[in-house]
């Protein structure tokens, strides 16, 4: 599947979603193929959300290189993701950010965090760390992150979140309804944060105390 993760990788380059030589590599080294339900795995290259069971999705390989842009990661962040799914998104993070980094991500549908959690054993991700609970709260007992990342879509920016970020931290958040959202950038400067909109994006909803 080399080949075809090559092509996709070289597809998402020409399209403009990847950028950076940091989102580049990890993106080539991720096998994809390894974090979708097996009946799928011929797929695991298309552009495209894919079903992981409990009604949920892994992103697009567009969406996770947009993303993980926009986080502007470097060596060594410590990093909350909200909403693991397939564990690949956190994979493609702890790429970026090793080595010395480290990726917690949390998730509310238990079958799903044992999928991802065995998705990354079995790929050799050890610096991804998964947690079952409502990620609308955040995971304050590792608290403060470098970067945030929601995979889901939320009402509005989940306070605990604002919280839960550093001083010159930076949160993806998509927020909208349902159906659609924007992907908003949040940027923690002493007391004061900054906002700015992405544009459009399309997430499962984020149910929880700070979501749906
Ligand atoms: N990042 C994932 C990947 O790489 O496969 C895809 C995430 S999927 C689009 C969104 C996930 O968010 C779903 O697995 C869903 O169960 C989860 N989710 C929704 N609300 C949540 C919450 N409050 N806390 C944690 N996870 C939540």
């Amino acid at each position: 599947m080399r080949v075809e993760r090559d092509a996709l990788v070289d597809s998402l380059i020409r399209r403009g979603y990847i950028v950076s030589s940091i989102v580049e590599e990890a993106m080539r080294r991720v096998p994809r193929e390894e974090f979708v339900p097996a009946r799928i795995k011929g797929d695991a290259y298309v552009d495209t959300p894919m079903p992981i069971g409990a009604g949920q999705t892994i992103s697009a390989p567009h969406m996770v290189a947009i993303m993980v842009e926009k986080l502007d990661l470097k060596q060594g962040h410590r990093v909350l993701e909200v909403g693991s799914g397939s564990g690949y998104h956190a994979a493609v993070v702890a790429e970026a950010i090793a080595p010395g980094g480290h990726v917690f991500t949390i998730e509310r549908i238990e079958p799903l965090a044992r999928f991802a959690e065995d998705n990354l054993k079995r790929t050799g991700y050890d610096d991804v760390s998964v947690f079952v609970g409502d990620g609308s709260k955040g995971l304050r007992e590792h608290a403060p992150y470098d970067r945030i990342f929601v995979a889901c879509g939320a009402p509005d920016i989940p306070v605990p979140l604002i919280d839960q970020l550093a001083d010159n931290g930076l949160m993806l958040v998509p927020v909208g309804n349902r159906m659609y959202q924007d992907l908003i950038r949040v940027e923690r400067k002493g007391d004061s944060i900054i906002r700015q909109n992405y544009g459009g994006c399309v997430f499962v909803p984020l149910i929880g105390e700070f979501g749906y």
